[in-house]
């Protein structure tokens, strides 16, 4: 069987649901209190973390949060628990262990910032960041389209409805039914059921072909909001986790911006194989059509803004934090895009001109940056 990296197998994955034997002895990296202190924003950086410190900080985050405790989770269970995780995210250039881990922490900065803990059970705290943990296991870096379109083993297994979200699903309980691993294993058995509907439901969530739908629907609840209406909460909660899924231009433009080029280079995989492969291409995935900046000012405009504004009349707190870093990148790639059309219409008037052009562009974004 020739390996190919878009079409799933159920048959040769098996290996990496074994939890690895070596577990506790993964380096303790010991956070400093400066580091732990910075883990409950979204501006820490996330880039300057290898996996072993990461796993270290997602360990903290269950710690410090009550789950190890309240759910009477083993403490190495967990360690090996979280080695799984990380050994069942592939190496994409995009959705990959690392954005795992951003999405986590930006549940984790959320919580803080929003007092949950106050307004929510420790069981919708468990949902929300292990849904988190485990929303793009084994992502195979080409997006529900191309398994519909290419009918791979995973649209036809899944019948095209969400493919991806459910084989994440999928496979965070298959890492949860090996004892080893079941950070679940001393829950009772309804709350075990609550637990596992609670995960489902918000990784099935983040399908963003069900985007207008979800936030539509907590519009809808937002006017007379009730924290003990079971389906307001339970929507809430979708919002949130979509929220963290998509955060990353809420994060300082240094640790925001590489993000972006990780989701072109994988867009790009993606439609240069659909050219090759005879299939359709979107064209916000297509190489000569989309820039950095024209891929995030539409994303930013109507998609990111609408829902964190829809939230911040919840959580007022988040207006300062999520929401202005949000309005200031849309307003820096706005200037970068009328750079870049600038260059363009140069370029085209004066051909000869256009290595002087492209230098001083180059020189006024630096300076803007500063
Ligand atoms: P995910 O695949 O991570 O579960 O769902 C989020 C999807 O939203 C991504 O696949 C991607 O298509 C889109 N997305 C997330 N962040 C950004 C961003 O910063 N810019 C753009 N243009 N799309 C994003
Ligand atoms: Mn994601």
């Amino acid at each position: 069987m020739t390996s190919c990296p878009c079409k799933y197998s159920f048959i040769d994955e098996n290996k990496k649901l074994t939890p690895r034997r070596d577990v506790p002895s993964y380096p303790k990296y010991m956070l400093s209190q400066e580091t732990i202190e910075a883990l409950r924003k979204p501006t820490f950086d996330v880039w300057l973390w290898e996996p072993n410190e990461m796993l270290s900080c997602l360990e903290h985050m269950y710690h410090d949060l009550g789950l190890v405790k309240d759910f009477n989770i083993n403490p190495i269970t967990l360690k090996r628990w979280l080695l799984c995780i990380h050994d069942n995210y592939r190496n994409n250039p995009f959705h990959n262990f690392r954005h795992c881990f951003c999405v986590t922490q930006m549940m984790y900065s959320m919580i803080s910032l929003c007092n949950l803990q106050e307004k929510f059970s420790q069981v919708d705290i468990l949902i929300l960041m292990t849904a988190a943990v485990c929303h793009d296991l084994d992502h195979p870096g080409y997006n529900n389209t191309y398994q519909i379109n290419a009918r791979t083993e995973l649209a036809v297994r899944y019948n095209d409805i969400s493919p991806l979200e459910n084989h994440h699903c999928a496979v965070a309980f298959q890492i949860i039914a090996q004892p080893e691993c079941n950070i679940f294993s001393n829950v009772t058995q309804e709350q075990f059921k609550q637990i596992r509907q609670g995960i489902i439901t918000l990784i099935l969530a983040t399908d963003m072909a069900r985007h207008a739908e979800i936030l539509d629907s907590f519009k809808e609840k937002m006017d007379h909001f009730d924290y003990s209406n079971e389906e307001h909460v339970t929507c809430l909660k979708m919002v949130l986790i979509k929220c963290c899924d998509i955060s990353n231009e809420v994060r300082p433009m240094e640790v925001a911006e590489p993000w972006v080029d990780c989701l072109l280079e994988e867009y790009f995989m993606q439609s240069d194989r659909e050219k090759s492969e005879g299939l359709p291409v979107a064209p916000f995935m297509d190489r000569d059509k989309v820039t950095k900046p024209t891929a995030q000012i539409g994303f930013l405009k109507f998609v990111l803004i609408p829902m964190f504004e829809t939230v911040t009349k919840l959580f007022p707190e988040v207006d300062e934090v999520m929401l202005q870093p949000l309005w200031e990148s849309r307003d820096r790639y706005e200037e970068l895009k009328q750079l870049d059309d600038a260059m363009k219409e140069a370029s085209y008037t004066y051909p000869e001109l256009s290595d002087i052009f492209q230098s001083n562009i180059k020189f006024a974004q630096k300076f803007s940056e500063e």
